[in-house]
């Protein structure tokens, strides 16, 4: 019998690991594949924010830090907050995390209970699920339909909700679809939450600079559910600041208090020099993210271009975030080249793995089988070659 907890054993490993594997073999073989699967920025963090770490370093911030984040950076997120989203937090309502993703694991650890139902707006991003299940919550997933970018409505939310339902979770600008709710669409959304006072909101918005259709809405920006809604952000996109680990949640005091609390007996506060640097980041404003975001944009155009010549791809245009998530189940049940049948998009990426070297993700770990992810955030000649290759090999299915 495994020594490994049943909680450990329950969790999934990512769709990507076979395609990881197989991608680094043949790159160790000397193969040059183009990796398409990641989901960060391939911008260096701008300058000003590196010489704000190097100063904090000689400042001699190297000491613990308070388990919600020094005061300095909760105040300037809250200064963000208003400054972007027009919405009103004090620093007791704002707790810093390593990265977006505790922030998230935060919230829904101190919310969901044994049982508990988690509606997931599907696409998801991959944690999400496994997140719920660390939780023992049961997810229960939603999706509009591809015409409207996969995009959830009220109506479909309302019919979704049990008793049972405790949480609500999703992220706009989307990972992986780059769908973008509008206002309206998420004020019909808090309209439909209003009426079940049980229901909370994991509002996912790190990739909010990361938007091509200019408005950026946010669930708590309404106020019949404003004290319902858990808003998290991050630095990690935006600011391309992956590796650096920050992130934050703006909650309820009580809320944010809880995940304060959750987070002191597994991390305590995040890096201090991180802290610091994000302190400068956001002082800077977006500035540095809109340099980023003309050339997300650029990239993305120029892969629709090439994409929408691929017969059997189906490509949503996406709104923000810097991914192309085709619906390519036309190709099931084809024939490749060396008499094996493509059964999934899991077959699918490994054969583009193999005949084009271009290595993706399998949309399973987003929760749509019958889909395969892209990253567009490489250097357009990458591609333009990577998806030229694409092309070419799918003709020969
Ligand atoms: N949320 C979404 C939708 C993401 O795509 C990611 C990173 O890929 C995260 C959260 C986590 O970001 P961080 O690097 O801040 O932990």
């Amino acid at each position: 019998t495994s020594p490994l907890s049943d909680r450990l054993l329950a969790m999934t490993e990512p769709a990507t690991i076979a395609m990881v594997k197989k991608a680094r073999e043949l790159m160790a073989k000397g193969i040059d594949v183009i990796n398409l699967s990641f989901g960060e920025p391939d911008f260096q963090t701008p300058q000003y924010i590196k010489d704000a770490a190097k100063q904090a370093l000689d400042d001699g911030y190297t000491f613990y830090t308070p388990v919600p984040g020094i005061p300095e950076l909760r105040q300037v997120i809250c200064e963000k907050f208003k400054r972007d989203n027009q919405l009103d937090f004090q620093p007791n309502q704002i707790v810093v995390s390593t990265g977006a993703k505790q922030a998230l694991a935060n919230a829904v650890l101190s919310l969901v209970n044994p049982g508990d139902e988690v509606i997931v707006f599907s696409p998801y991003w991959v944690s999400y699920e496994e997140m719920v299940k660390l939780a023992e919550g049961v997810t229960v997933t939603l999706r509009g339909t591809l015409a409207n970018e996969y995009k959830v409505t009220a109506a479909q939310l309302e019919a979704a909700i049990t008793p049972r339902t405790k949480l609500v979770m999703y992220s706009s600008p989307c990972n992986p679809t780059g769908a973008v709710f509008s206002r309206e669409e998420l004020g019909a959304i808090a309209e439909v939450l209003a009426r079940y006072p049980q229901v909370y909101a994991l509002a996912d918005e790190i990739y909010e600079y990361i938007n091509f259709v200019g408005e950026h809405a946010s669930l708590a920006h309404f106020a019949e559910v404003a004290d319902r809604v858990i808003t998290v952000n991050g630095f990690s996109k935006g600011y391309a600041m992956t590796g650096w680990r920050l992130g934050y949640l703006a909650a309820r005091p009580d809320i944010a208090a809880a995940c304060e609390k959750m987070q002191s007996q597994i991390t305590s506060g995040t890096c201090s020099i991180t802290q610091r640097a994000g302190v400068a980041a956001l002082r800077g404003g977006r500035a540095s993210a809109d340099e980023m975001v003309a050339a997300y944009r650029r990239r993305r155009d120029l892969v629709l271009g090439i994409v929408k010549d691929i017969p059997g791809f189906k490509t949503p245009t996406p709104s923000g975030a810097f991914y192309i998530f085709p619906e390519v189940s036309a190709y099931f049940g084809r024939t490749a080249p060396d008499g094996s049948t493509i059964n999934n998009a899991l077959d699918l990426a490994m054969f583009l793995l193999n005949d084009a070297r271009v290595s993706a993700v399998s949309g399973d770990a987003f929760g749509a089988p019958e889909c395969i992810r892209f990253s567009t955030a490489a250097a357009d000649e990458k591609l333009v070659e990577a998806f030229g290759r694409i092309k070419a090999s799918l003709a020969k299915l």
